[in-house]
């Protein structure tokens, strides 16, 4: 069966991959894209694509789903128009798989509700690469023989939230099995506000944003004598697209939420 995909986002960095891998597949077909910018009725017309990607473009989400019959809907655009997206995909019965990162807690909560009350599958992927989804297990896995950890995440300077939801995927997970306690001294003082970076159940994440970079992680783990770092880098977006795909065929299966590509490895 040929899966009907729509994305949402397709100029941006993440979305143009996208929209290569979709086509190129054969099991795979691109029925829609949904740009808020009216640039062209068709992405034949977009610089972005080569003349022969004949694929409709709308406007406004709740026209293109009444417009077009799809199975599974991709959002890779921002934090606040990628909730309302997912929320509207949900209802409209169209599968989400969400790249987008930044949602809040009570957001994703509210989307695990809808999601669970209408049956319908959906995927919440803070990283799409399988090597980043690998170091959040091994971090997982030495937080139970060490408990003081740091996390340091690295982006392009053109990423708008932070942390980085890998990051606080990362601390969440490594929060299953670390010891609660608070870091450092206790009588540590930031002579300059921030210094210690973002503090989750008493870890400490820190963010770097750069011309230059992809995406990067190291997470820190400290010891008496000794330090294990955990790293991965995504040098390319290439990386996130086995994970792209991978997502489209297995929210087909779901018929509730699941946060995090580890969850369908
Ligand atoms: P980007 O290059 O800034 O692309 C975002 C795109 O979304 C832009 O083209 C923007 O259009 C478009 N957009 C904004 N509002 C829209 C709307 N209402 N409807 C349709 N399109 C809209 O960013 P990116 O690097 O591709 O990243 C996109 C998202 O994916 C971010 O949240 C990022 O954190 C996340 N991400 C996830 C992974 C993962 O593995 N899960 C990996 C990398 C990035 P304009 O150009 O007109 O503003």
């Amino acid at each position: 069966m040929t899966i009907r995909v729509v994305i949402a986002g397709p100029r941006g960095k993440m979305g143009q991959e996208a929209v290569h891998t979709v086509i190129n597949d054969d099991n795979m077909e691109l029925v829609a894209v949904l740009d808020h910018k009216e640039l062209a009725p068709n992405l034949v017309q977009y610089e972005q694509f080569p003349e022969q990607y004949n694929v409709p473009v709308y406007t406004e989400l709740h026209t293109l789903f009444d417009a077009v019959q799809a199975d599974v809907f991709v959002d890779l655009t921002t934090p606040k128009v990628g909730y309302e997206h997912t929320k509207a995909a949900l209802f409209a019965g169209v599968r989400p798989v969400i790249g987008t990162t930044g949602f809040t807690d009570e957001q994703l909560e509210e989307l695990v509700a809808i999601a669970k009350t209408s049956g319908v599958g959906c995927i919440i992927a803070p990283n799409f690469a399988i090597g980043a989804v690998l170091m959040m297990k091994f971090a997982q896995m030495a937080a139970n023989y060490f408990a003081d950890v740091e996390i340091i995440e690295m982006h392009h300077d053109r990423k708008l939230d932070a942390p980085s939801g890998t990051g606080v995927k990362t601390a969440q997970l490594i929060a299953k099995n670390r010891v609660p306690h608070k870091q450092g001294n206790p009588e540590e003082h930031e002579n300059l506000s921030g210094a210690r970076g973002a503090d989750i159940d008493g870890m400490r994440i820190h963010s770097v944003r750069l011309p230059g970079l992809v995406a990067h992680q190291q997470v820190l783990f400290g010891g008496a004598g000794e330090l294990l770092t955990i790293r991965h880098d995504s040098f390319d977006r290439k990386s996130f697209m086995t994970g792209v795909k991978l997502s489209i065929e297995k929210v087909m299966e779901l018929k509730e939420l699941v946060y995090g590509l580890e969850n369908i490895l």
